[in-house]
């Protein structure tokens, strides 16, 4: 592969296929794919990967809020996109750009009518979203009757779906929480439907329930980090291709004597003779300061080089006193061989949190 020769996110939309793919392998073939590429697609690309993921037949893409729904319909995708987070001083633009609403309150159900009363909408498609124990955005289960009565004799929307979501949905520890949480979801769709006299599909599975509870895939599911290539598990990263990989180069490399210090507040002392590399790459980038002072570390010539003294905006500084390397050779930040899952958890966060921090000043390459 061509070197980078600057500070790049490489996207492989081959190993997006592949996730998609596998994902799709644990579900009944009728069952509807929504793919999540809100924060940039996880802080790749959510244009190239959405046209990709088109291509490939996606039913659904879901982003949080509406701007990024309208940046997809400029650039041209069709399928169907839910907002999971809109806000009413939206609204307008998000029916101008046909994106559905997840309306999650009374509140904002009463102005979403209100708009499509004004727009004289007619069987706008909506989804209403359930707390089922998350306790984040929701209707309760005891809402469905002022939500039906809402829309009583009134024709501007139309309920497509119902959604909620699991809270630990991940951890094995807390499968009678999240088969609660299923059951509740599937007592209030019995009784919304009764109310309403259809019956809007159901989605409540992101990644790890769709690895972990299949039983609750419903008529539709929506995945994000594991169509990037994190499955949250040692055993499901293994069966899933990481999507981004962050690489750079050494811009210079210093020799430190036994006393010296390196960078900002002189945070690394120097005990012996040390080789340090300078990097293009800071918490401007996304590399948080939590990553500094031993901490973080990325990959040269396949061995480890941590990262030492404080992170800086457009640089950190690694420790390559083992390494045989020179300046302009390639460093691994992240990607197929370091994951990004390893890499933040060596500053205690987690892949989902390093990936969407990348900055949008870093070149995206996609190959
Ligand atoms: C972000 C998000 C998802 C995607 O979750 P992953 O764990 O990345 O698959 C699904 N549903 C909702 C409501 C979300 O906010």
């Amino acid at each position: 592969m061509d070197k980078v020769g600057e500070t790049v996110l490489e996207i492989d939309l081959e190993a997006l296929a592949h996730n998609y793919n596998y994902l799709k392998s644990k579900l009944l073939p009728k069952t509807k794919f929504l793919a999540v590429v809100k924060a940039f697609a996880y802080g790749s690309d959510m244009v190239a990967i959405a046209k990709k993921m088109e291509s490939l037949g996606v039913d659904y893409f879901a982003v949080a809020y509406v701007r990024e729904g309208v940046l997809l319909r400029e650039a041209g995708i069709v399928t169907p996109i839910l907002v999971l987070h809109p806000q009413p001083v939206n609204f307008e633009q998000l029916i101008t750009y046909q994106l559905e609403p997840s309306l999650y309150s009374p509140k904002i159900l009463v102005e979403f009518l209100k708009t499509a009363r004004e727009k004289k909408l007619k069987n706008y498609p909506v989804h209403i979203k359930f707390n089922t124990g998350l306790n984040r955005l929701g209707f309760w289960e005891t809402d469905v009757d002022y939500i039906s009565k809402q829309l009583d004799n009134r024709d501007e929307i139309k309920i497509t779906a119902i959604l909620s979501h699991l809270a630990a949905s991940e951890d094995p520890d807390e499968k009678e929480f999240s088969d609660t949480q299923i059951k509740i979801f599937k007592k209030i769709s019995v009784a919304l439907n009764e109310r309403l006299g259809y019956s809007p599909f159901r989605h409540m599975l992101n990644t790890s329930g769709i690895i972990n509870y299949p039983e609750a895939q419903f008529e539709m599911v929506r995945s994000g980090i594991g169509l990037y290539g994190y499955g949250n598990s040692a055993i499901e990263d293994k069966n899933l291709k990481p999507v981004a990989q962050l690489k750079t180069i050494i811009s210079q490399i210093h020799k430190i004597e036994p006393g010296e210090t390196v960078g900002y507040n002189r945070a690394f002392s120097s005990e012996g003779y040390r080789t340090t590399a300078t990097l293009p790459l800071g918490h401007a980038d996304g590399i948080g300061r939590q990553y500094g002072n031993g901490k973080g570390y990325v990959h040269i010539k396949g061995k480890k080089a941590p990262i030492i003294g404080n992170v800086c905006m457009d640089m950190i500084m690694v420790d390559v006193t083992e390494i045989d390397c020179v300046e302009g050779d390639e460093v691994l930040v992240f990607g197929q061989d370091n994951s990004a899952d390893a890499f933040a958890s060596s500053a205690q966060t987690i892949s989902y949190e390093i990936l969407t921090a990348i900055s949008q000043r870093i070149k995206r390459i996609i190959r």
